[in-house]
């Protein structure tokens, strides 16, 4: 294994499904407008509507802040060391966690533009990191 791999749900579905075909989903709220992250059944933002949706994102953003990891939490991260891990805030305005891949960590910095990019699951998902836009 080389990192968690996430578990599917019925709200969370439609997300990774989408992400075999590396399109970048986030749920939105149809009553106030605003994106949502991460999924539920209720916007945390006018903690009113249900009416939640999906829409395509072109998968774009900044990072907001980030930590650079160089010990391992568990064993099997232990390859991945040192990497990335970042809250991002997407064009759409949500902030997501996530990791900054395909640089040396020392480059990433706060307002880095970035850009969504794929790792592979083990069963046919994949996993949204980003990268230098
Ligand atoms: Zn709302």
């Amino acid at each position: 294994m080389a990192r968690f791999e996430p578990q599917t749900n019925e709200l969370t579905a439609p997300f990774w499904d989408a992400t075999k075909e590396e399109r970048y989903l986030v749920q939105w709220c149809t009553a106030c407008n605003k994106a949502i992250y991460y999924p539920r059944e209720v916007c945390p933002g006018c903690l009113l509507s249900d009416n939640l949706e999906w829409r395509e994102s072109p998968g774009r953003g900044e990072v907001y802040t980030f930590n650079v990891t160089h010990k391992p939490g568990l064993p099997f991260m232990t390859d991945r060391l040192p990497f990335v891990v970042a809250l991002v805030t997407l064009e759409e305005g949500t902030r997501v966690v996530t990791n900054i891949v395909n640089c040396d960590p020392s480059e990433v910095s706060v307002g880095m533009p970035v850009k969504v990019a794929w790792e592979d699951l083990s069963d046919g998902r994949k996993i949204p990191v980003f990268e230098p836009a």
